[in-house]
């Protein structure tokens, strides 16, 4: 380790090869719980500096581990999957191409969802991105590379990618699509190139370093609004999962929707009621409905956008009321000129309409953000749920801030029977563990939702970091075996996805074997 170190620091300067307590312990913060030993951290400023590190790495027969930016926050932060690997951390590499015409960016993996955004904003592009909800410091290539997406037209990050740039476990360049052919003039606007397309490889697996990535943007609509609806009665769900499916396959909604149950709103918008409950767990139905009902929560709450020109935009909003009818108790529509009049006449609109127009804002202002490209730190909140420390400051940080949280995230065929069957099996291991069944059902294709289960516990509270791992191991066997299986999982979960063995799993290894003999680049990353 020691010849290592001192290769490295030559290749990249000994400033950007880090081995102190503080800075290993930083990396290493979670918001699961967990925790492993970090040799050291590297910092390379670009393509070929990854490539001298994974020589000297496969010289010196060292692991190590690629992060973009390390905030994978609820899946494991910046934390290798197996202990004593050394992290490369590629945040310093934060280059942007832009291309306006053909609406494109090539990114590095040390662009944020923030720098991209301002990016576009101070250039006058007409441009957005998709914004997932992890906030505005986390990486687009990352997300990409996790297969995570946002709820925009553009909302399944794998789809936008067009040609990649990877270091392979050998220190080689190898660039997909195109991109390999001297003078490649369609790389960014025809992804698969021609030959087997490779891509989906480099995603959720651990065969090389991806170091930029084309990736597609969304020309700004010529109109855009923000739908949201929520009924009182559950048993109204049903209908709405069905009316979703409608709306998806018949393109009346290009962007996605999300049905939201009330626990997972009052996550978002404030914290566990320890008063209220005399500091017993899980919360009570009695007082998550009274405050639901005092912010006007409904059991199940709907976001969507409609996107296109104002025409299509009208057309769409009839569409989706006339599907949605004697379904819901509220459904509006809220355009940005509909929202900037709310900002300018709170007192009166709250005289007239009896509603408390700011909270009304308050409530808009993020999802507004959020599905018209400017990410925004709204749906992090969740993260402080049941951690004493309220989500405040420049930039929240769930690690730092030692909050806990663990996405569960498995994929259901967009049919009410399954939904139901889905939450037959969830909710009552959350009840039996002691904490909240937090559904959101976010369309992710037309024919399927993905469900964002946060598990949320407070570390610091005896026995709920326990509880939450055992309810996380729970979930996943409980959900496989209805053939509930999630699209990704934390770096604690991977070796469950080894304990079976299939043609699957055994290509993947040999795959791996094939490609990085040594097991060099993240050693156990999804059955690799
Ligand atoms: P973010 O900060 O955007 O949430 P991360 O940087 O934590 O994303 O990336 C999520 C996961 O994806 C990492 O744990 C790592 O395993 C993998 N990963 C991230 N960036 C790269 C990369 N450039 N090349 C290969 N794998 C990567």
């Amino acid at each position: 380790m020691k010849a290592a170190l001192e290769a490295w620091q030559q290749a990249l300067g000994a400033e950007h090869v880090l081995n102190d307590t503080d800075s290993l312990q930083s990396y290493g913060r979670a918001t699961i719980p967990i925790s492993r030993r970090i040799s050291a951290v590297l910092r390379p400023e670009s393509t070929e500096q990854v490539s001298s590190i994974v020589r000297i790495a496969s010289e010196h027969r060292v692991s190590l581990y690629p992060i973009s930016v390390g905030r994978n926050w609820g899946y494991g932060s910046a934390n290798p999957v197996a202990e004593d690997n050394v992290i490369v951390d590629l945040s310093r590499m934060q280059g942007i191409e832009l291309n306006g015409e053909l609406a494109y960016a090539v990114i590095e993996p040390g662009v944020t969802q923030e720098s991209l955004y301002r990016y576009l904003k101070d250039r006058g592009a007409q441009l957005w991105i998709d914004p997932t909800g992890a906030g505005p410091q986390v990486s687009v290539l990352g997300n990409a590379l996790e297969r995570g997406y946002g709820i925009t037209p553009y909302g399944d990050h794998f789809a936008q990618i067009a040609g990649m740039e990877i270091v392979l476990p050998d220190g080689q360049v190898l660039h997909t699509g195109f991109g390999h052919w001297e003078n490649a003039v369609a790389t960014r606007v025809f992804p698969r190139g021609i030959g087997p397309y490779l891509d989906g490889l480099f995603t959720q697996s651990n065969l090389g370093i991806v170091t930029r990535i084309g990736v597609w943007l969304m020309p700004v609509p010529e109109h855009f609004e923000l739908c949201l609806f929520s009924t009182d009665k559950d048993e109204n769900l049903d209908g709405l999962v069905n009316s979703a499916r409608c709306l998806l396959l018949q393109g009346v909604l290009r962007s996605s929707l999300n049905l939201m149950h009330r626990n997972r709103i009052l996550t978002m918008v404030s914290q566990y009621p320890w008063d209220l409950m005399q500091g017993q767990t899980p919360l009570s139905e009695e007082v998550a409905q009274k405050l639901a009902d005092q912010k006007r929560i409904g059991i199940w709450n709907g976001v969507t956008a409609v996107y296109g020109t104002r025409r299509q935009v009208r057309a769409a909003k009839a569409v989706i009321r006339h599907e949605l009818k004697g379904q819901t108790n509220r459904l509006v529509f809220i355009s940005q000129k509909k929202l900037e009049f709310l900002e300018r006449f709170p007192g009166p609109l709250s005289w007239i309409t009896g509603l408390n127009i700011p909270e009304v804002i308050e409530a808009v202002r993020p999802g507004f953000g959020v599905l018209s490209g400017n990410p925004t730190e709204s749906s992090l909140a969740v993260c402080y749920w049941r951690t004493p420390k309220k989500p405040s400051g420049a930039s929240i940080d769930p690690a730092r801030d030692a909050c806990g949280l663990n996405w569960f995230a498995p994929v259901i065929p967009m049919t009410s029977a399954h939904v139901r069957e889905f939450r037959s099996i969830v909710e009552p291991i959350f009840e039996k563990h002691g904490l909240e069944c937090c559904i959101t059902l976010t369309s992710v294709t037309a024919r399927a939702f993905d469900c964002t289960l946060p598990i949320l516990f407070d570390p610091q509270r005896q026995g709920d970091p326990e509880r939450a791992e055992a309810c996380n191991r729970e979930l996943l066997e409980a959900c496989a075996a209805c053939g509930y299986i999630p699209y990704r999982v934390g770096v604690q979960s991977m070796s469950w996805l080894k304990e079976r063995s299939s043609v699957y799993w055994d290509f993947v290894a040999r795959l791996k074997q094939c490609v990085d003999p040594a097991g060099i680049l993240a050693p156990g990353r999804y059955g690799g």
